[in-house]
């Protein structure tokens, strides 16, 4: 294993820092107030290479590799959890699948404007009924003439849904006759007829990143807006989740990262008994438990990203992986839940505060167990994994 990084890597990190410190870090605490994420954010995003670093230059991207682009959502999570969140949606939920199922005439409609941030995607596999049992959704995709299809159904818990251009909408497929196909992407536009939306969510955290639901009656897609094979779209999801779930683990390092910088100087600064509080050996000990969580997550994290890295460079789908990503996610986000607690301990009363930043980063982080699948089907993932390979 290597993880070292070329001096163009190096230096695309340190700019990337002073970015986020500079333009996203100020803005993260006002707009957790405001619940707003404001275009002009995405476009920040673009100039700055975040929301292409995975994307293909051709189309405007980095084409950069797994192990940078997992350092980058570290480092950006860090300052603001509802920013990593929404641009994770649009860039990576919506874009990628293009990315990897496209054809060259879809790549070249959406993924620029994706990547410049012009336009915002998102991905709707969840419904009312249920969102961890992704076989037994129900919106319907029915083909309608030569080239069409009628969508109806509604999709629940969609983060952009209530601002975003595109929706990569999962639904049951059916032919001509009634016939069941399986499951399909298919791109949809948000402004087409038969479209509607709920106003953004209210919820527990990462308040900035809107949350909501959509509606589909009798919503006409054409033929070439089928992302990838028809019938496929099961396995696409499941190998989207996979880059998904090692995104969400660097998610949780940047939580982590913050929590323990800011346990750090807040134990430094904040005398009881005569002394500074990490000099008591509750508070120490504490400390010592969010490094080493930190520290083991990191690592694992690290690890799966150059095995992604790795296995994509050489050609191979990431479907291999299903197992390590799972149970990634499943540590890194457990991790971050209990780091995140430790850090609001040791901050007293001041930790229950909004106006300091580890109550904000208690709140967002709780995310991380459920999107992308929770912990309990990660769970499934892994033991199905582990005894398919003994
Ligand atoms: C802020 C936010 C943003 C989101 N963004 C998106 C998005 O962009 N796109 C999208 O498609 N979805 C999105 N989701 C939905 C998310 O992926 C689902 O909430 C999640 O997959 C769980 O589905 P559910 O809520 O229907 O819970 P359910 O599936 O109803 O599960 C409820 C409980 O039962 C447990 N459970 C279910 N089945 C099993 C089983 N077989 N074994 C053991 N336990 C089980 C679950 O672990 C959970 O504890 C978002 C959710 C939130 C809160």
């Amino acid at each position: 294993m290597d993880f070292s990084l070329s001096v163009d890597e190096q230096e695309f990190t340190e700019s990337f820092r002073t970015f986020c410190k500079k333009e996203i870090h100020p803005f993260a605490e006002e707009a957790d107030k405001t619940k707003e994420l404001p275009r002009s954010h995405y476009l920040k995003l673009g100039e700055a290479g975040y929301l292409g670093l995975l994307h293909e230059e051709e189309f405007g991207g980095q084409g950069a590799g797994v192990f940078l682009s997992t350092l980058a959502m570290e480092i950006i999570s860090e300052s603001c959890g509802s920013t990593f969140f929404s641009a994770g949606a649009s860039a990576g939920l919506f874009g990628l699948p293009i990315k990897h199922f496209g054809t060259p005439e879809q790549k070249k409609k959406y993924l620029p404007d994706i990547i410049s941030g012009k336009t915002i995607g998102s991905l709707g596999v969840t419904e009312p009924d249920g969102g961890s049992d992704v076989s037994g959704l129900s919106s319907l995709a029915k083909k309608s003439g030569k080239d069409r299809y009628l969508l109806s159904g509604q999709k629940t818990f969609i983060t952009n849904a209530p601002n975003a251009n595109y929706c990569l909408v999962l639904a049951r497929t059916l032919d001509e006759t009634g016939k069941e196909k399986g499951l399909t992407h298919f791109i949809v536009d948000l402004n087409s007829k038969g479209v509607s939306r709920s106003a953004a969510m209210d919820k527990m955290g990462l308040k900035a990143s809107p949350t909501g639901a959509l509606f589909f009656e009798d919503v006409e897609v054409p033929e070439e807006n089928i992302l990838g094979k028809l019938g496929k779209g099961f396995r696409q999801t499941m190998q989207t989740f996979n880059a998904e779930r090692l995104s969400l683990a660097a998610y949780s390092l940047g939580v982590m990262k913050a929590c323990l910088d800011e346990s750090k100087s807040f134990s430094a600064s904040r005398k009881s008994f005569g002394k500074s509080i990490y000099q008591h050996q509750g508070v120490a000990f504490m400390l010592a438990e969010i490094y080493s969580k930190y520290e083991a997550a990191k690592w694992l994290t690290y690890n799966t990203a150059w095995e992604m890295e790795k296995i994509e460079s050489e050609g191979k789908p990431s479907m291999s992986l299903s197992g390590k990503c799972a149970a990634c996610k499943l540590f890194a986000t457990t991790a971050a839940r209990e780091v995140t607690n430790l850090a609001v301990q040791i901050h007293g009363g001041a930790g229950y505060m909004d106006e300091y930043k580890v109550s904000r980063l208690y709140r967002d982080t709780r995310l991380g167990e459920i999107g992308g699948g929770t912990s309990e089907i990660q769970k499934l993932i892994i033991s199905g994994s582990i005894m398919k390979n003994s």
